[in-house]
């Protein structure tokens, strides 16, 4: 199923990279709410750009509708019903904590549209915008990890994978370490999703863990699975997701 690529939020001079401490399906080691979406700080009024064509069907305080998890939670909040479909169903793509709206309800825009500021209204601990994508129906229940729908930024790709248990169950709370292949110093620690509701895998790739946005090059996963370290090396490369699955026991521990 062809999926199109969803531009970047941000202009390119702009920060790009996710809060790695709070990706998708984290709870940030059990201090946070699972998310829901991926945070991308940048100073207050940054402007954030519509990812893709599309109609503007919410943009609004949500002081008085609930589009997120509780009233007051996403602030100033505009969410985009994508011209695009995906297995037939529709997409939506909500942008939290704004300071100002660019757009107003009914508004088609283009991809690269202003949308609005960068602000922290809602529950934010600074500014930044909260990307959220929606697949079937516009719900806080219905999301999927949007880094694996937005473009790379040149010269770079993504790991997605899954880390199972040898009974083939995924491992809400584990983390998937990352290590340049040369370099025995850490470099990334990746979330497993939660199994919280809302928290669903991509529907494509059945991943549990995503690292986006990954400088092209040899790199090693590991993680720990019943007790073993499994370990996988991979190569990413520039504009690809790399798939890598993690389970105990294939590499005869
Ligand atoms: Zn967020």
């Amino acid at each position: 199923v062809q999926r199109d690529w969803l531009a970047r939020p941000f202009a390119p001079d702009a920060q790009q990279w996710a809060v790695p401490t709070y990706l998708y399906g984290s709870t940030a080691n059990g201090q946070l709410r699972v998310h829901h979406g991926v945070d991308i700080p940048n100073p207050q009024g940054t402007e954030v750009l519509a990812v893709a064509p599309g109609t503007v069907i919410f943009a609004a305080d949500d002081a008085a509708t609930l589009v997120g998890p509780s009233l007051d939670f996403f602030g100033l909040a505009v969410i985009l019903e994508l011209d695009q479909r995906y297995h037939d169903q529709p997409l939506y793509v909500l942008y939290g904590h704004l300071s100002a709206f660019r757009v107003r309800v009914g508004d088609h825009v283009d991809a690269g549209q202003p949308m609005g500021e960068v602000g922290m209204t809602g529950i934010a601990m600074g500014p930044h915008l909260h990307l959220e994508l929606r697949f079937g129906e516009n719900s806080y229940q219905s999301t999927r990890n949007p880094e694996l729908w937005l473009q790379m930024l040149p010269g770079h790709g993504t790991i997605a994978g899954r880390l199972v248990n040898a009974e083939g169950r995924t491992l809400p709370g584990a983390s998937v370490l990352v290590y340049r292949a040369d370099s025995p110093e850490l470099w990334r620690v990746v979330p497993v999703y939660s199994d919280e509701a809302g928290i669903q895998p991509d529907d494509e790739w059945g991943e549990n863990f995503v690292l986006a946005d990954v400088p092209a090059g040899a790199y090693r996963v590991t993680a720990r699975v019943d007790g073993r370290v499994v370990s996988q090396p991979l190569t990413v490369e520039a504009g690809r997701t790399t798939f890598v699955t993690l389970l105990s026991g294939l590499d005869g521990g």
